[in-house]
């Protein structure tokens, strides 16, 4: 029987672990985990969860964040991001992140900033991925992975006809990318996979036949060009001998295209989003489900539930942007023909990304708790080099644990997220069944039954 106390212990829950799920709780002290096993096994605790027999998973890592928008405004917009998004994220369940970062200027110089600016105003550890959005940025892919920064977004090659400020990358940059990437362990080249004639072409057709609706929006982006580009990123991956990503894998032919080139034992992983498990193209919603790349039917919808299942699709994220309700709606409110001019989005992701998971997966039977486990947690922690400190509730990892009542509901409101934006999401008015009571980061209890416990700041930029 032990007889120290240590910080924190979580007891009377059924844990998942990478070994399966015991019954019993966590141990943890100097913001690790401590020990895992039988309720009498473990010490005291200064603080003591009791979880009910609810569940008990590790914190979940969004791999794919975007805070602090160049659009929006440096620095302060990453600075507000940090606190108001991670905020929401400790009250959903996520306890780590990894945000994108694009500006025009060197990665390099900013490195300390943008180390600084988390660690000052999240609530969760974080890490970055830098787009190379830019010629130059390209030269700073060695630096970037000293510097812990070992993962690089492609934009291949969309936005190529748009005024968006990033420089779409074709072939040659892909390769010059990809040709370090593959020097570098653990380092993975990501890619955005749309392609841009395709797309521009259906889209001018989709415009031109007057229709507004979310609808045309899905046909302006068909699954083609989604599979087209990642076969592309398959032959380029391939040939440089590198490891790549495809971000936001949205279609059945999507889903196809990455298993075609897995099959080939090329390292080609597909995420998937949240959005695109929870919405299709047949919900409501007008501008709020404008998403990029598009919602799709329910068939593909369940086309990316079966991948996940088998494996094909190992990682979730949500895409999770902090726009105001008025700046994506453009003032002109949620349905219109402004449709077109309305700037993509999802938001606040990161808060509904694990009820939305434990509503429209575990409790529909559609994934099982473990596997909801790896890919919204473990799997994200392997693929950017975070693992065994995050993803998994196991001696030595960091200590962030949610404990889920898999049987809570609530409804999605204006008052349901705690983040900047509370008014709009695409899962908006849903019910949902499955919630985190607890939310433990670093040891410390940051969420119990919806009350923030902790301030911002004082966590870590995790350099991989
Ligand atoms: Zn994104």
């Amino acid at each position: 029987m032990p007889t120290s106390t240590v910080d924190l212990v979580v007891r009377n829950a059924r844990v998942v672990t990478p070994s399966g799920t015991i019954r019993g709780g966590v141990a943890c002290d100097d913001g690790v985990v401590v020990g895992v096993g039988g309720d009498a096994t473990l010490p005291a605790g200064e603080v003591e969860v009791d979880a009910e027999g609810n569940v008990c998973i590790p914190g979940l890592v969004d791999p794919h964040v975007h805070l602090g928008r160049r659009d929006a405004g440096y620095p302060d917009q990453l600075e507000v991001d940090f606190e108001t998004e991670t905020r929401g994220a400790v009250h959903g369940g996520v306890t780590c992140l990894l945000n994108f970062v694009e500006q025009e200027g060197h990665y390099v110089p900013d490195l300390d900033f943008f180390r600084d600016v988390g660690e000052a105003n999240s609530y969760v550890d974080f890490g970055y991925h830098m787009v190379m959005s830019h010629e130059h940025h390209i030269d700073e892919v060695p630096a970037l992975a000293a510097a812990g920064v070992k993962s690089f977004k492609m934009f291949f090659n969309m936005y190529k006809y748009t005024d968006i400020d990033i420089e779409p990358c074709e072939a040659d940059r892909v390769e010059r990318v990809l040709s370090q990437v593959a020097e570098i362990p653990g380092a993975v080249g990501m890619f955005h996979a749309e392609n841009a004639e395709l797309q521009r072409e259906c889209e001018r057709a989709a415009r031109d036949s007057g229709r507004h609706d979310l609808r045309a929006w899905a046909d302006a982006s068909p699954p083609e060009a989604e599979a087209m580009q990642i076969d592309q990123i398959g032959h380029l991956t391939r040939f440089t001998d590198a490891d790549s990503y495809v971000v936001h894998v949205s279609s059945a032919q999507g889903v196809e295209a990455v298993e075609r080139w897995q099959r080939r034992g090329v390292q080609v992983t597909g995420e998937t989003l949240v959005t695109f498990l929870a919405n299709t193209v047949e919900d409501d919603l007008g501008v709020w489900g404008k998403v990029s790349p598009p919602l799709r039917t329910p068939r593909h919808q369940e086309a990316l539930w079966a991948a996940l299942r088998r494996g094909v699709i190992d990682n979730v994220g949500t895409d999770h942007i902090a726009t105001s309700k008025e700046q994506h709606e453009l003032g002109r409110g949620q349905h219109g023909p402004h449709l077109w001019e309305a700037p993509p989005g999802i938001q606040p992701g990161m808060e509904f990304l694990l009820p939305m998971m434990l509503t429209e997966g575990y409790n529909r039977n559609r994934i099982t708790m473990e596997r909801l486990v790896e890919v919204c947690a473990t799997n994200n922690a392997k693929r950017f080099g975070l693992y065994p400190r995050k993803g998994v509730i196991a001696p030595g990892s960091d200590a962030d644990l949610v404990v889920v009542d898999t049987d809570a509901t609530a409804t999605i409101d204006d008052d349901f997220f705690h983040t900047r934006e509370p008014r709009w999401s695409s899962v908006h008015g849903r019910d949902v069944r499955g919630l985190p009571t607890h939310t433990i980061v670093g040891g410390e209890l940051a969420v119990a039954d919806g009350e923030l416990l902790v301030e911002k700041g004082g966590r870590e930029f995790l350099a991989r």
